[in-house]
């Protein structure tokens, strides 16, 4: 059996790199992608999210049109994914002891949230940590993902013998075939991994996509008040001056920021249990929202997850193209609880990397 591949270079594929101590090759496009790249590409503003002051800013550029689905659904499309501008949170309520050793001997430090600055972040979620780098600035996995062949996985393919995956360079636009009889292990986020099963034929015209989330709100409060019980809803508190840190992605601590976090004004950003669900249809190369949810602003929450396509869950679909597909990231957990989706992200790898 060939060895197992990576796609991807956000979050999933660094987690899945450590749980494979480094050794698996990864297939993830450095720089943002150019939809001159491919004549089928569209660029798809719709979905972009940057931050003021994170460069370079990312496109998304795919095949599958988003634009009338009324949803807050991103694609970040650029080494490091959405861990270049993120927030680095993650419950460690249910993490085994030897992932916090893997993660920290990859120097990476976890940080008790409401011990890093006394006035800067808190949580009435005691098991909720920050992830940092070395520089002690959040983790960005665009730092960690050192060795990499530059390419964008345009279609696969299975094979008598595994499986078949064509690559596009994103240095000129040359291909890329690799036929492998190992695994794949696919960290490509949503929107990617929708627009790959598509161009792959992967997926059935007219299939009904469906997600959900926990909801979420962001509201301003006073630093002091008092947190409710994590049983009503999980609250991650910025004080003023890391609220506007996270919102511009100003990475250096200090200065005004810091005075300004001396201020009694914070933001939560609120997660409740009550679920929010969407549904949408694939029509050709349209992805639409299916009119019976379509007032319900979903996506605000940035944890969307459990995709399942015509009723079956994606990761059973994935194991019906071949049982060597395995997906990593949002699509393929079902949250269990409101607040980070990073730690079901990393309990779910651990468990289909072990599996194999
Ligand atoms: C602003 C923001 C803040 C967030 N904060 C948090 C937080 O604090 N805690 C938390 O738990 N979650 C947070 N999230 C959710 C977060 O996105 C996930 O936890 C995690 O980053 C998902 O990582 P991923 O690798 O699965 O996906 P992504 O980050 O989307 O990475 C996908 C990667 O795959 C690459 N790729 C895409 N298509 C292809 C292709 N065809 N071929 C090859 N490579 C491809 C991309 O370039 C990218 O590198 C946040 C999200 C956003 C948008």
């Amino acid at each position: 059996m060939d060895k197992p591949i990576i796609i991807g270079g956000g979050f999933s594929a660094w987690v899945a790199s450590i749980l494979q101590d480094g050794q698996v090759p990864i297939y993830t496009p450095s720089l943002k992608l150019s939809k001159n790249l491919h004549h089928n590409l569209i660029r798809r503003r719709e979905l972009e999210i940057n931050k003021l002051f994170i460069h370079p800013y990312a496109k998304s550029v795919g095949t599958l049109n988003f634009a009338r689905c009324n949803v807050n659904m991103h694609d970040r499309v650029i080494l490091g994914g959405n861990s270049t501008i993120w927030g680095g949170f993650i419950n460690l309520k249910s993490m085994p002891k030897h992932i916090l050793y893997k993660i920290e001997n990859s120097n990476v430090s976890i940080n008790k949230l409401n011990q890093i600055y006394s006035s800067r972040y808190a949580t009435n979620e005691g098991s909720i940590y920050q992830l940092r780098g070395l520089d002690n600035s959040i983790l960005d996995c665009s730092k960690y993902i050192k060795k990499f062949y530059d390419y964008y996985l345009d279609k696969l393919y299975v094979t008598e013998t595994g499986i078949k995956l064509q690559f596009i360079s994103t240095l000129g636009g040359n291909t890329l075939e690799i036929d492998t009889s190992g695994k794949v292990y696919l960290c490509i986020g949503l929107i990617q991994l929708l627009d790959v099963l598509s161009r792959s034929n992967l997926i059935a015209n007219d299939s009904i996509i469906e997600l959900c989330e926990f909801k979420s709100e962001f509201k301003m409060n006073k630093f002091t008040n008092k947190l409710p019980d994590p049983r009503d809803e999980v609250v991650i508190r910025y004080g003023l001056g890391a609220a506007i840190k996270h919102l511009t992605g100003i990475k250096k601590d200090g200065g005004i920021l810091k005075l300004l976090d001396k201020f009694n004004i914070c933001i939560d950003q609120i997660y409740t249990w009550e679920k929010n669900q969407a549904s949408f249809k694939l029509r050709g190369n349209c992805i639409e929202r299916e009119i019976n949810d379509s007032d319900i602003n979903f996506g605000k929450s940035i944890h969307y997850c459990n995709l399942t396509i015509n009723g079956m869950r994606v990761n059973q679909h994935l194991a019906n193209i071949s049982k060597n597909l395995i997906g990593i990231g949002m699509p393929f957990i079902n949250q269990e609880e409101p607040g980070p989706i990073s730690n079901d992200i990393l309990i779910h790898a651990i468990k289909v990397i072990n599996e194999d």
